[in-house]
């Protein structure tokens, strides 16, 4: 995991209440997480880490894009991604999560955000998401399909009589 060491985060050596980082990240980034959802990305993100009282509020913000695979043709498509998440986190005696705060043991006094930032990255992948209109390869055959139906379906002259027949058969 060393390729993710930027990503720690030193709260307890913090010397002012506020710190800022900034990183960009690509795919390297995800072939280091390993999640299950991301392999390929360019976003920025940035983080403010803001000390309150003991309780210190990390503050994400992403934006750029990732690549996922099209609900209607399965090939990778751009998806566009922009949001801010904030995580709460204090020092205590050993790792926790519970959810609302994130209890990091004060011998460490620091958090690797990697995964973190990963899941908020995730997170924002619309549960339906398929290629812009026009750029889906499945929508160029669509459009064959249509138009072969119509081809293979000339109306037949004889329905047009069977028609006039049974329009009399009705007066
Ligand atoms: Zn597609």
């Amino acid at each position: 995991m060393e390729k993710l060491d930027s990503f720690k985060v030193d709260l307890r050596g913090m010397t002012s209440d506020t710190v800022s980082y900034q990183w960009h990240i690509d795919d390297r980034f995800f072939s280091a997480v390993q999640g299950p959802e991301i392999q390929q990305g360019q976003l920025d993100a940035s983080l403010k880490v803001k000390r309150t009282s003991g309780v210190y509020e990390l503050t994400f913000g992403f934006a750029g894009t990732v690549k996922v695979a099209c609900d209607r043709c399965l090939e990778l498509m751009d998806q566009p991604i922009e949001a801010e998440q904030t995580l709460k986190v204090k020092l205590g005696d050993q790792f926790e999560d519970d959810g609302d705060i994130v209890t990091v043991p004060y011998e460490d006094g620091s958090l690797n955000v990697a995964w973190n930032l990963y899941e908020f990255i995730a997170l924002e992948i619309p549960i339906r998401h398929v290629h812009r209109q026009g750029e889906c390869p499945r929508d160029a055959e669509f459009e064959e399909n249509d138009s072969t139906q119509e081809k293979e379906k000339p109306i037949d002259p004889r329905w047009n009589e069977l028609k006039k027949i049974l329009d009399n058969d009705k007066k």
